[in-house]
């Protein structure tokens, strides 16, 4: 490669001035581009892109992060970080960005309720630390209402711990004992028999460490901020839901003490239960980047500009004969933003919901959307800009061909 070749390459990096000479002068192996120009790997290794007209879904690999992300992690991937020190100022600075004590980026929200889990057995003590999930004696024990029991409540035995059930404050009370370690709130749960607050409050008057599991409610914002003002002693979120940092990256936030036992169960630490719930020095920097990006957003721009994209593709839908449509906003806590309804005269349009999904998914480029019997549901907030029409135009031939 001629030395001019070299430089070109190196004008695609957000290099640091100064380094451009020094790189040059080191060989051509350390100058490469991060991206060869015009190399498609989703070709290359025929993978098929997908556009996502749905939620964020980790199946679907999340969400797509914005450029201040992808910024975050191309500027810092030239230079080795000491991985204590990189967790120690991003979880302070999140933990400021959030108004608590003290944060720590981990592999994602389910990571975060293990490390919680973990913390809340083991404090600080070394022995227990190596041990885990193997503590001698019995196990300890993490409460929960009944009605909050879900997939992600594995997180909380892979550390050996089991999960008593609750329904009511009253049985929450009867159910703490010396070992219970935890409480844990799941904040989407259909039905609550004990309010946030109540929760808290039984929670605390007994000692008990209090987690709660706010994985994908954000919007709205102020979420990221209301548990811990309610009491809760550990928040987690995922980073790679609507926050659109790494799929891979989550937050946990809360007291100082258990984020300090949570990070001794966790890498870079050799040989703990979360050793191999790894966070690179990428993730650690693309989700302090996201956050801020998110928390310093015009959230109500955005909402508008969510609504004009289901107010466009309704629109284009319902200049066919038979097609109505209409925008509904998901009540949350999860998923809380609005997508479109769409339905259509069944005897004169012929497809069922659940085909045009098909038809969506097969098609290229290939769209993921949601039917039900009766409605099409189509998401537009995980949606590029561009691909507002491309949505919009497959829909409406995929109708029209059944008329
Ligand atoms: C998505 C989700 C998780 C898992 O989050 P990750 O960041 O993917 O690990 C946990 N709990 C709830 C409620 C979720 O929605």
């Amino acid at each position: 490669m001629k030395r001019r070749d070299i430089l070109k390459g190196l004008t695609l990096l957000p290099l640091a001035s100064g380094l451009v000479s020094k790189a040059a002068s080191i060989g051509e192996t350390t100058s490469r581009p991060l991206k060869a120009p015009g190399r498609d790997l989703f070709k290359e290794l025929g993978v098929t892109p997908v556009i996502n007209a749905s939620v964020t879904m980790t199946f679907l690999s999340g969400s797509l992060m914005l450029p201040e992300v992808l910024e975050a992690i191309n500027s810092t991937a030239h230079d080795f970080a000491d991985m204590y020190q990189l967790q120690d100022k991003v979880g302070a600075k999140i933990a400021e960005m959030l108004q608590v004590e003290s944060a720590m980026v981990t592999s994602g929200a389910a990571c975060a309720i293990l490390l919680s889990t973990a913390a809340a057995i083991t404090g600080t003590d070394p022995e227990k630390i190596k041990l885990l999930p193997n503590l001698p004696g019995p196990r300890a024990e993490v409460i929960m209402q009944k009605t909050h029991r879900y997939l992600f409540d594995q997180a909380v035995t892979t550390t050996g711990a089991k999960i008593i059930e609750v329904e009511g404050a009253e049985e929450m009370e009867k159910a703490i004992n010396e070992r219970t370690v935890m409480a844990l709130f799941f904040n989407a749960a259909n039905k609550s028999s004990i309010s946030h607050s109540d929760f808290v409050a039984v929670a605390k008057k007994h000692k008990i460490p209090t987690l709660l599991d706010a994985a994908a409610d954000v919007p709205p914002v102020e979420n990221l901020f209301k548990f811990q003002k309610i009491g809760f002693d550990l928040v987690t979120f995922s980073g790679g839901k609507m926050i659109r940092g790494p799929q891979s990256a989550g937050l946990l936030f809360g007291r100082k003490d258990l984020i300090t036992a949570a990070r001794l169960n966790h890498s870079p630490n050799e040989a703990p239960i979360g050793r191999p719930m790894k966070v690179n020095k990428e993730e650690m920097f693309g989700m302090y980047a996201a956050l801020k990006a998110y928390i310093e957003r015009d959230h109500k721009k955005e909402w508008e500009d969510w609504l004009q994209r289901t107010k466009h593709i309704g629109a284009q839908l319902e200049s066919l004969p038979g097609v109505k449509t209409e925008t509904v906003v998901d009540p949350g806590p999860a998923n809380a933003f609005p997508s479109l309804n769409v339905t259509w005269d069944q005897n004169k349009i012929k497809i069922k919901p659940k085909e045009v999904v098909k038809a969506l998914k097969d098609g290229t480029p290939s769209i993921v959307a949601n039917g039900r019997e009766d409605h099409l549901t189509i998401g537009v907030v995980l949606l590029r800009p561009d691909q507002v029409d491309v949505v919009a135009g497959r829909v409406k031939s995929i109708l029209q061909q059944a008329t």
